[in-house]
């Protein structure tokens, strides 16, 4: 009975921070997918664990109204930006250009959406998006079997529909648009002068080379929505060989020679 009446009265919370984050100062959190993660992909490194709804299927999954009562209650929203990421692929939630409109209304702020550019052919989500401040998409991959390995994604997404749909996102969006890249191993030459290739033809504003700092949790972890890996120390947690800092920044001066684009990367050196 007493456990009945703490889990009714443990609502989940749809905005949660603020969070440090490396590439975007204060960041205060949207989790528009709610308790149960779900994503179009299930990565290696993700830090929510094992996806518990896979799926490319877009759905309400927290009510617009939810998340206007808990963002209500962080007001006057002091933060750098307000972004949409938690618990899951944002792009997913079917309201995702009526949370991006209330974040503008209500909070004044900046709003940011991290996506894994799975959905963006879809030009329902291509429109939601337009109404966001930034964008920042995920491309871990430049081969089909690395996309494979790496983002493990849903049966019948390819490598080549997500280039496709950044390209087209790109021509149409006219907010900031971020490229970001989680690097798992030292990319060889032709790897890299791939990835240039690509990056030459998105033209993004800002490219950000990550490499994994936090644990991936066995089992879901509410708490790992944010970006504090002191919460995410237990037993029950893998952590990944990242790649070392040098190498990180070695690519990122040669980027931003070979691009004239901001190229950042994390610059603490990571637990390994
Ligand atoms: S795209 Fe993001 S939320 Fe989805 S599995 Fe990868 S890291 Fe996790």
């Amino acid at each position: 009975m007493i456990c009945e009446l703490d889990h009714q009265l443990e609502r989940f919370q749809s905005v949660y921070g603020p969070v440090r984050s490396w590439r975007y100062g204060s960041s205060l959190g949207i989790d528009p997918i709610g308790e149960r993660s779900a994503c179009s992909f299930n990565c290696v490194y993700c830090q929510l664990g094992d996806i518990q709804q896979p799926t490319c299927q877009r759905q309400v999954f927290v009510a617009t109204e939810q998340i206007a009562q808990d963002l209500v209650a962080f007001a006057p929203w002091g933060v750098d930006v307000v972004t949409l990421s938690g618990s899951g692929e944002p792009t997913l939630a079917l309201n995702l250009g009526e949370i991006l409109s209330l974040v503008c209304q209500l909070t004044g702020r900046p709003s940011l959406v991290l996506t894994n550019s799975s959905l963006l052919g879809d030009p329902a989500v291509r429109s939601a998006l337009a109404l966001a401040d930034r964008v920042a998409v995920k491309l871990d991959a430049i081969t089909p079997e690395q996309f494979r390995r790496v983002n493990r994604p849903m049966t019948g997404l390819t490598l080549d529909q997500v280039l496709d749909s950044i390209l087209q996102f790109r021509q149409c969006y006219g907010g900031q648009l971020a490229v970001q890249t989680m690097m798992l191993t030292e990319w060889s030459e032709a790897e890299r002068d791939c990835y240039r290739d690509l990056m030459q033809q998105i033209q993004p504003d800002e490219i950000h080379l990550n490499t994994p700092t936090r644990p991936r949790p066995l089992q879901r972890q509410i708490d790992s929505r944010g970006n504090d890996p002191a919460s995410n120390s237990s037993d029950s947690n893998r952590w990944l060989k990242p790649v070392a800092v040098s190498v990180l920044a070695e690519f990122a001066a040669r980027l931003q020679q070979q691009l004239a684009v901001s190229v950042r990367y994390p610059d603490f050196e990571p637990r390994v």
